[in-house]
C-alpha cells in the first residue's frame, strides 16, 4: 500500500514522486508500506500550511481546541488493538507492548488536555495602588515535532497534544522506520474534524525534511526526540535563529543494587527494563551496578530470569520481539563484538537468532555481559538494544560514582531498603528521572520527563512543563486608579 503526506488538510504525494519502503523487522520480506521520500519543498509547504492555520487556531480558544482533541482521544480509545498491531508490524514490539504504548498515549493526552484547560496564567499583587498585574501564556506559532521509532505513537501524543491544546500548529515527522504509527496518530485528528493546516504529517529523511523543519524561519519551536548526535546537530543549526528547542535524547541508564536489596525485586525490575521492547526504551536499564557481596547471587538469579525470555515475532506469544531494523541489528551485534574484544564476559546470549523462521527478521538473543569495567565502550555508549552490562561496585559510594560516570543523564534506579542511602542516591544521581526499588523506565504523565547532561536540553516534556515549552509568557500591568 502506498501512503501520502498530510499537508493542509489533504493527502498529497512527495513533489518529486520518490518513495521509500518500510519493512517488518520480524520478517524483512514483508513491506508494510510505501511512503513519500519527501523533499525540502514538501516540508516547506507543510510549514507554510501550519503557519497560515495558526491565527485561527490560536483564536479559537482553549475550550474550542479541547473539543477537537478530546474527540481524537475518544477515537484512540476505540482503536487500541489496531494501533498496537501497527506498532508491532513496524517496530517489532510485542502486541502487549504496543497496547501498553497506545494506552499510555491516552493518559498523556488526557493529562495535557486538562492542563491546557487549566492554563490560567497568574495574577500578582502590584507594588502600585490601583494597578492590576497579571501574566498570561501565549502559543508560539507553527512548531516542528520530530519523532523517533521506539515510541512512535506515544511520543507524538506527548508532544503534539500540549502543542495543539495551547494553540500552536504542528508539522510532525515520524521516523522512517515507523511512518504508519505517525499516520495512525494523525488519523485520530482527521476524524475529530481538526481544521486544515493545524496538524501536518510529513515523511522522509532527517537531512532533507528534518533539516527544513529545523531551519525554516516560520518554525517557532522544535520538539525533538532521538539520538544525542542528532540532537546536538539540531542545537547547532538553530544557534543563530534562537528557535526554541526541546531535545529528548539518549541514555545509559544504571540500576544500582545494594547489599540489602530484595534481590528478587531487583532482578525483576532490571530484567524488565533491560529487555522489554528489545532494550529499545530510552529509559531501558543498560548497566546493572551491583555491590560485590551480592554480585554472585544477583547474577545467578538474573541469568535464570533472562534464560526464560521467549524471543519471536511480536504477533505471537513471546516476551521479546525483534530489534527495529537492519541498522539496529548491525549496531547491536557490533557492540556485542566490541564487548567481547574489550574483555567483558559474555554470560548469556550474544547472537543473532535464526532458527524456527527467525532468520528473516532482526532477532537478537537477550544478552548479558558480566565483568564489565567502567572504561569499556559497552559501559559508556548507548547500545539501544537487548544488551545488559553488569558492573561490580565495592560499596554504595563506589556504585554512585560508577552510575554517574557516563556522559548521559536520563534515568536511574537504586535497589535498597536503606532509606538514608536511597535519599543520598536520589540527591546525587545525575539524571532527570530516578527511582527507588522500581525500574529505570517507570514514569507517569503528570510529571515532567527529560534528561540532563547529554540526555536532554530545554524544558522537558510531559507534566506541567509539557505545556510550558509550547507557550511564551506575556506580563501586563493595568492602571485602573484614574482619580487624580
Ligand atoms: P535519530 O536521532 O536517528 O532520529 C530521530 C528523528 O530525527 C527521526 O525522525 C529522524 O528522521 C530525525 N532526524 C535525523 N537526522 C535529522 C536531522 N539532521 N535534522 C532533523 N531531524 C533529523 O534517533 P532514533 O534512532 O529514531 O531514536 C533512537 C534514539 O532516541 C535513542 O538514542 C533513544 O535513546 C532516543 N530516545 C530518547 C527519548 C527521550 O525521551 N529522551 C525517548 C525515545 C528515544
Amino acid at each position: 500500500m502506498e501512503y501520502q503526506n498530510y499537508i493542509n488538510g489533504r493527502w498529497v504525494k512527495s513533489s518529486d514522486d520518490q518513495i521509500f519502503e518500510q519493512r517488518n523487522p520480524a520478517n524483512l520480506d514483508e513491506v508494510t508500506g510505501k511512503w513519500p521520500k519527501s523533499t525540502r519543498k514538501d516540508a516547506q509547504h507543510a510549514v507554510e500550511a501550519a503557519h497560515e492555520a495558526f491565527p485561527a487556531w490560536a483564536d479559537l480558544g482553549v475550550h474550542g481546541r479541547a473539543e477537537y482533541l478530546t474527540k481524537a482521544v475518544d477515537v484512540l480509545k476505540g482503536r487500541i488493538d489496531e494501533i498496537a498491531a501497527t506498532l508491532t508490524e513496524e517496530n517489532g514490539k510485542t502486541l502487549e507492548e504496543g497496547r501498553t504504548e497506545a494506552k499510555s498515549a491516552v493518559k498523556e493526552m488526557e493529562f495535557q488536555i486538562a492542563q491546557g484547560l487549566s492554563m490560567c496564567g497568574e495574577t500578582a499583587q502590584s507594588a502600585q495602588k490601583g494597578v492590576f498585574a497579571y501574566a498570561i501564556r501565549r502559543p508560539l506559532g507553527a512548531v516542528s515535532i520530530i519523532c523517533p521509532w521506539n515510541f512512535p505513537f506515544n511520543v507524538p501524543g506527548r508532544k503534539c497534544t500540549p502543542a495543539l491544546i495551547s494553540g500552536n500548529t504542528v508539522v510532525m515527522k515520524p521516523a522512517s522506520l515507523t511512518p504508519k504509527a505517525g499516520k495512525a496518530f494523525v488519523d485520530l485528528f482527521i476524524e475529530s474534524g481538526l481544521p486544515r493546516g493545524v496538524l501536518n504529517l510529513i515523511t522522509g529523511g532527517g537531512s532533507t525534511v528534518g533539516e527544513e523543519m529545523i531551519t525554516n524561519p516560520m518554525v517557532e519551536a522544535i520538539s525533538f526526540t532521538g539520538s544525542t548526535d542528532t540532537g546536538k546537530s539540531i542545537q547547532q543549526s538553530v544557534a543563530k535563529s534562537l528557535t526554541r528547542t526541546q531535545l529528548e535524547l539518549g541514555g545509559k541508564n544504571p540500576a544500582v543494587v545494594l547489599e540489602d536489596a530484595d534481590l528478587d525485586i531487583s532482578v525483576d525490575n532490571v530484567a524488565k527494563a533491560a529487555f522489554a521492547c528489545a532494550g529499545q526504551w530510552c529509559t531501558s536499564t543498560s548497566r546493572a551496578i551491583v555491590v560485590r557481596n551480592v554480585l554472585d547471587v544477583f547474577t545467578k538469579k538474573l541469568l535464570q530470569r533472562v534464560k526464560n525470555i521467549r524471543v519471536g515475532d511480536g504477533r505471537s506469544d513471546v516476551d521479546m520481539g525483534p530489534v527495529c531494523g537492519t541498522d539496529q541489528l548491525k549496531t547491536i551485534l557490533d557492540y556485542i563484538n566490541i564487548g567481547q574484544e574489550e574483555g567483558a564476559c559474555l554470560a548469556h546470549g550474544g547472537n543473532r537468532l535464526s532458527d524456527n523462521g527467525l532468520d528473516k527478521g532482526c532477532f537478537v538473543e537477550p544478552t548479558v555481559f558480566t565483568e564489565v569495567t567502567p572504561d569499556m565502550r559497552i559501559a559508556q555508549e548507548e547500545i539501544f538494544g537487548p544488551v545488559l552490562s553488569v558492573l561490580v561496585a565495592e560499596d554504595f559510594q563506589h556504585a554512585l560514582e560508577l552510575a554517574n560516570q557516563v556522559e548521559f543523564g536520563l534515568s536511574s534506579s537504586i535497589f535498597t531498603k536503606d532509606l538514608s542511602r536511597a535519599f543520598q542516591f536520589l540527591e546525587k544521581t545525575e539524571v532527570g528521572l530516578t527511582h527507588v526499588n522500581m525500574m529505570t523506565a517507570y514514569r507517569e504523565p503528570q510529571l515532567s520527563f527529560g534528561g540532563v547532561k547529554s540526555s536532554g536540553h530545554g524544558i522537558p516534556e510531559s507534566g506541567k512543563t509539557g505545556l510550558e515549552f509550547f507557550t511564551e509568557h506575556k506580563v501586563a500591568f493595568v492602571n485602573y486608579n484614574m482619580t487624580p
